[in-house]
């Protein structure tokens, strides 16, 4: 299972002009970012449509297993540090508000010991508040923690509990909606009607969004050492392999 996941392309220099990581395809086009969301953002002024720092409005979809960019780039950083051998077999890994298709796609690797967790979602493994969570200091190797941030009261609260279960050493995907050349990051938790927060955050779940150097400082001030992984590191021809806006940046924590 483990090679077929890592597909034809993995390990060679040249990957095919358009490649999904995710499902080893290579489609002739990524597909948009659903209208939803560019006729909500227009109806209430979002001014940020166009300036996410990661999500690309043109190919942010997989045609074949729907896997979103950013999804395309976890399933590729995974892919490259289970061949370098940066993760050890049997790893503990706990996935937040697991994306579907990279939930799916992780659990049949059969390589990490793998759990999911959400406060609303019946199906993932554990249903849990990240800001207060039942597990025991240090107790994964590895989190993958997707656009939770911007929905919780205290995100200050959740990157402390992810610091504390994970083990020294551990390492964790950290990702959250960032605005490219926002100075500060916006935020009121007190906010709650729903098209006052399409118009400042872009979602009516969301209760902030986020400016760079304050995230990236928020999540050192946890005590995790933050890296910043971008194009220069993947190498442009990659991003534009899987589709990905040429600002985007994978945040890799890792706990001293
Ligand atoms: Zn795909």
């Amino acid at each position: 299972m483990l090679k077929k996941w890592f597909g034809r392309f993995f390990g060679t220099a040249t990957l095919p002009s358009l490649y999904c990581p995710l499902c080893d395809s290579q489609p002739t086009a990524f597909l948009p970012l659903s209208a939803y969301y560019l006729e909500k953002w227009q109806q209430h002024g979002f001014p940020y449509a166009a300036a996410g720092e990661m999500t690309s409005l043109d190919t942010y979809s997989c045609p074949v297993c729907g896997a979103s960019d950013r999804e395309r780039l976890y399933a590729l950083w995974i892919k490259q540090q289970i061949a370098e051998k940066t993760f050890s077999e049997g790893a503990k890994l706990i996935h937040f508000a697991p994306e579907t298709c990279l939930s799916k796609q992780i659990r049949d690797l059969n390589f990490f010991d793998y759990a999911s967790a959400d406060l609303m979602m019946t199906e993932a493994d554990h249903q849990i508040d990240i800001t207060d969570m039942p597990f025991t200091n240090e107790q994964f190797d590895f989190f993958i923690c997707s656009h939770v941030l911007e929905h919780v009261e205290s995100d200050d609260a959740a990157i402390s509990e992810l610091y504390r279960i994970l083990k020294k050493g551990g390492r964790g995907i950290l990702m959250a909606p960032i605005v490219v050349g926002l100075e500060k990051t916006l935020e009121d938790i007190t906010i709650t009607d729903e098209a006052e927060r399409w118009r400042l955050f872009g979602q009516d779940d969301h209760l902030r969004i986020y400016a760079h150097d304050d995230y990236v400082n928020k999540i050192k001030k946890q005590g995790f050492l933050v890296d910043q992984l971008d194009q220069n590191h993947f190498g442009a021809s990659v991003f534009e392999s899987l589709g990905l806006k040429p600002t985007s940046i994978l945040y890799i924590v890792t706990k001293k």
